[in-house]
């Protein structure tokens, strides 16, 4: 096969496994990302599934399950006073996403990255796609990768009418140390993946390895609390302290003051206690807004892809968005090479393959969140939202493979 020249937007988990296979498979491949530096130090947790593990050891990765994250056992809920009220056995690797990210950036020959390099728009040029950046540099390749994220500019240059579509909820997302969690509450959560599910509300959490290297020896407990709010409460919500009102999520430390008050009173008024105290003693909480994002093609113009967030967004619950970013990025590489490097047969067929799968997550999120996003709603769709609320489709469905929750 003759070696590709691949241009790929966007140098997180999607960019950096796509370039890694693709390096790996003889390509010449230069990444381009718009931050100024490595995301490293940065995320909060992931759940794994074998298909990531799989991908990162294609990708070359010397790390084992055993030290990619956190093993636990299985999954308990809690009521508001903390008691158990149901327990399952599920074993699941927890791992932060900071160390993903940073195995990733490992496994990548560091010449072939670019920050501070972003993406302003793609043109054609004879058989040539053309990458071109802010700096004024023109890339010309034969096959340009978007893994530019849920705001893709690939995206939004091509298929200009997807857009985030918002769920109606927010999620809280923390992350503590776990030294700094009382005895109480490191025995009650922290060795397993934990719920707690108040009215018309859900909090969830697992613990995860380290910031970056550790795994035990700085294990890490990384919540998700998701709380119903209508759109029209989000301008609060997601507007800075320097009065910046940010589009769908707001990075830690720029939270008003108010609005983090409010959400640690809501938290001892409303949640067990090992969930309120994780709440409390973050340091740096962050908000999120909880969206939809569906593509109608992953090859939105000629020898373009769109990988990970750039083409589907799945509501947390599902936990899928990191191994089907990676899953992707390895389909993509495997129909280049059944083609033999064709890149217009390879991307038809990538699409074929990926297209109904992003789609089936972001469908199967919308059925997990549908007892939160029914809040907003009349009683009857409140009513039949309630399916997804009984311990059992929560405790069994969040953050498992669809294929394996269904059965
Ligand atoms: C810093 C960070 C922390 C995260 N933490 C978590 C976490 O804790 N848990 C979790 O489940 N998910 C997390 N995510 C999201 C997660 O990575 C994605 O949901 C999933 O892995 C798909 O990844 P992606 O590479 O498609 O998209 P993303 O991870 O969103 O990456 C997109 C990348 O493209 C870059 N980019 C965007 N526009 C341009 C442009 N015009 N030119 C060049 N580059 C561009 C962005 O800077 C970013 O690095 C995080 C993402 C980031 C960037």
């Amino acid at each position: 096969m003759k070696p590709l020249n691949i241009a790929v937007i966007g140098g997180s988990i999607a960019g950096l496994t796509a370039a890694c296979l693709l390096a790996r498979s003889g390509h010449g491949v230069r990444v381009f990302e718009r931050s100024a530096g490595p995301l490293a130090g940065r995320g909060a947790g992931i759940v794994t599934h074998p298909g990531l593990r799989s991908v990162l050891t294609r990708c070359g990765s010397p790390a084992g399950a055993a030290d990619l994250g956190v093993t636990v056992e299985g999954r308990r809920v809690l009521d508001r006073d903390g008691q158990v009220i149901a327990e399952r056995s599920l074993p699941q690797i927890l791992a932060g996403w900071g160390r993903l990210y940073r195995l990733l950036l490992d496994a990548l020959p560091s010449d072939s990255i670019s920050y501070d390099t972003a993406l302003s728009s793609v043109a054609h040029q004879g058989d040539q796609v053309v990458a071109c950046l802010a700096n004024g540099c023109r890339v010309p390749a034969d096959l340009l990768v978007g893994a530019d994220g849920q705001f893709s500019m690939v995206r939004s240059q091509f298929l200009p009418t997807v857009a985030p579509a918002y769920a109606g909820y927010v999620a809280w997302r923390a992350v503590v140390d776990e030294a700094a969690l009382s005895p109480k509450t490191r025995e009650a959560i922290c060795g397993h993946f934990a719920f707690c599910l108040p009215p018309g509300e859900q909090i969830l959490g697992y613990p995860v390895s380290g910031r970056e290297e550790g795994i035990e020896a700085k294990r890490r407990f990384n919540a998700v609390w998701y709380r119903p709010t209508p759109e029209t409460a989000l301008n609060a919500l997601l507007t800075d302290t320097g009065g910046v009102r940010h589009a769908l999520s707001i990075p830690p430390g720029r939270i008003k003051a108010e609005v983090l008050a409010g959400m640690r009173a809501d938290a001892e008024r409303i949640l067990a206690p090992p969930f309120t105290e994780v709440m409390l003693r973050a340091d740096n909480p962050f908000l999120q807004a909880i969206l939809d994002i569906e593509t109608p093609t992953m090859v939105p113009a000629r020898g373009v892809a769109l990988l990970g967030d750039a083409a589907f967004v799945a509501r947390p619950h599902v936990g899928m968005d990191v191994t089907k970013a990676m899953e992707d990025a390895a389909a993509l590489v495997d129909a280049l090479d059944a083609e033999a490097g064709d890149v217009g047969a390879a991307l038809a067929a990538f699409d074929r393959r990926r297209c109904a799968y992003g789609a089936a997550i972001v469908a199967r999120g919308r059925d997990l969140g549908a007892y939160l996003q029914a809040q907003q709603h009349g009683a009857a769709e409140r009513l039949a939202a309630e399916r997804f609320r009984s311990l059992e489709e929560v405790v069994a469905g969040t953050a498992v493979p669809p294929d394996v929750a269904l059965g």
